[in-house]
């Protein structure tokens, strides 16, 4: 692996289809077994993890947020996180998942870029969530009226030259929704979300080697999801 920075930016992808270098992996090491050493706050099955969240979203979508206050426990969580969820979002300013699924500081580590894809980057924090935080939970959240998607469509059915580096959220959008986005008909919008959501989720359930191995042991579920911003409702998707 070469360090030069030019030889860095041309391996992003190759490197995102490899997986994190044996480098990178063994640096986790000596972390993995230093969350060994505290008690698990977060050890619950995935499906247990997924209802937190759904309860969650009923009380914020409902108006009927639980009670907080966000001084208990900071001195303990200054020590350690022991997160229950990983959340891949959309950067979008009206998404904000510790709001949209009622937790508190400590229970999500969010991962947030515009059009909620899979990079080497968030594929790199999600797989130190997975492998030093072990979260039981991948959720993939998509949007409704997500403006990522949006400029992606747009970018799709009528090309135009985009400003400065916008051009690598439509490239990393593109994959996922091509064929929605070709097929045409009612409601391309929410379809190529959903779409954009079904492929992400796929991808990041079968990253190598941390979050696919870890899928296999059951000890992660990968899920996706669409935040509808005019109701606060968050719709499950039928993914892995
Ligand atoms: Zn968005």
């Amino acid at each position: 692996m070469c360090d030069h920075p030019s030889h860095a930016l041309q391996s992003r992808r190759q490197f995102l289809g490899a997986g994190l270098s044996l480098l990178a992996l063994s640096a986790l090491i000596p972390l993995r077994a230093f969350a060994d050493a505290a008690p698990a706050q977060n050890a619950v099955s995935p499906d247990a993890a997924l209802r937190r969240l759904l309860d969650g979203n009923a009380r914020y979508a409902s108006n009927k947020l639980g009670a907080k206050d966000f001084s208990v426990g900071r001195a303990a969580r200054a020590k350690a996180q022991y997160p229950i969820a990983a959340i891949l979002s959309c950067a979008d300013s009206r998404v904000a998942p510790e709001l949209v699924f009622d937790q508190g500081p400590g229970d999500l580590f969010v991962v947030r870029v515009a059009g909620n894809y899979l990079s080497s980057d968030s594929l790199a924090s999600l797989e130190y969530a997975v492998g030093v935080l072990k979260v039981p939970l991948i959720m993939v959240l998509g949007h409704t009226e997500c403006g990522a998607i949006k400029a992606t469509i747009s970018e799709i059915k009528q090309p135009a030259p985009l400003p400065g580096h916008i051009w690598d959220i439509v490239d990393a959008v593109r994959p996922g929704i091509d064929k929605v986005v070709q097929a045409g008909g009612d409601n391309m919008l929410g379809n190529a979300i959903g779409a954009n959501v079904d492929y992400n989720a796929s991808r990041v359930a079968s990253a190598q080697p941390v979050i696919s191995e870890a899928v296999k042991q059951g000890n992660v579920r990968v899920v996706g999801a669409v935040y509808e911003l005019a109701t606060g409702k968050v719709l499950m998707r039928q993914t892995a």
